[in-house]
């Protein structure tokens, strides 16, 4: 079982006391209600790393919704049982007042990067995001940090964070894990109905038709059909579906382009947010990581 910790000093202490002797940290932060493709970047993180430390925050700034973060599901005794089966060493639990003992101040300017997809649905989104894993590393101060690439703006938001800040720590992009039938793995997948998570893989289906379309259409013209797609399901409201470059996520009137492309998407699937991607057109090899 890992240590569970409440505090940010029990926390720091952990992590001084494993590099004292020798140890590098490998850091995941998350929201809990963990599931396998969490489970994927603590597994990561272990290979790299002899220490491994796991957030658990429902971080509250970064919910534009409030039914959203009410509903948020939060599951602290599974989650330990689940970390109890891989190699964790300290779990980081705080409270609210704990991360934000006092005003947030913090304001941090991404330009382009989140003026698009889901800044442009979720304002305030990536402040909220940037200030709480600013925050985390500050506390943990890994040597890696691991995150998905489920969140592909998300991964180019805290890539971006960290070269511009300097900060001393490598970000380590994992592979979105999918449910057999294709469905991105999400902790908001839990709050499907039956009948809308039988549905959900749809969303799947549609980026890998896109990227079956890339030889044979324009960007703009893939991006409508798969909007008409979208348009004739009833059961999915459409929030956006962009092809866009994989570094600069700006959308692309070619499929040319050393960094990759990439489409993604967000829709409503009932009450229930969900986002997914695809690479629909892989890097020029050397030419950099795509997020
Ligand atoms: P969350 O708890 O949703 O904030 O996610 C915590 C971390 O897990 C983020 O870096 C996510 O991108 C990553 N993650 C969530 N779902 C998946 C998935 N299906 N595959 C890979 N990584 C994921």
């Amino acid at each position: 079982m890992p240590r569970l910790c409440h505090t940010r000093d029990e926390v720091a202490r952990e992590v001084a006391l494993a590099r004292g002797s020798g140890k590098q940290t490998g850091f995941v932060p998350t929201m809990g209600a963990l599931h396998q493709g969490h489970l994927s970047l603590v597994r990561q993180a272990a290979c790299e790393n002899e220490f491994v430390v796991v957030s658990i925050f429902v971080n509250p700034i970064q919910f534009n919704n409030a039914d959203d973060l009410r509903n948020y599901p939060r599951t602290i005794t599974h989650d330990m049982a689940l970390l109890s089966a891989v190699p964790c060493d300290v779990v980081f639990y705080p409270s609210e007042s704990e991360m934000y003992p006092s005003a947030i101040e913090e304001k941090y300017d991404f330009g382009t990067l989140s003026e698009v997809m889901e800044g442009r649905f979720r304002p305030g989104h990536f402040n909220g995001v940037a200030v709480v894993v600013k925050r985390l590393f500050d506390i943990v101060n890994p040597r890696r940090a691991y995150f998905g690439e489920k969140d592909f703006q998300q991964l180019a938001i805290i890539k971006n964070l960290v070269s511009r800040l300097e900060l001393p720590v490598e970000i380590r992009p994992c592979p979105t894990v999918r449910e057999s039938d294709g469905l991105a793995m999400s902790s908001r997948n839990t709050r499907l109905h039956p009948s809308e998570r039988a549905q959900a893989p749809f969303i799947y289906h549609t980026l890998k038709e896109a990227a079956r379309m890339a030889s044979m259409y324009s960007p703009a013209d893939v991006k409508r059909k798969i909007e008409d797609i979208f348009n004739q399901n009833p059961a999915f409201k459409l929030e956006y579906f962009e092809i866009a470059d994989a570094r600069t996520l700006q959308s692309v009137d070619s499929f040319d382009h050393p960094d990759g492309v990439v489409a993604c998407v967000a829709a409503f699937l009932g009450q229930v947010r969900l986002i997914d991607n695809l690479m629909i057109c892989p890097p020029v090899s050397g030419a950099g990581h795509s997020a």
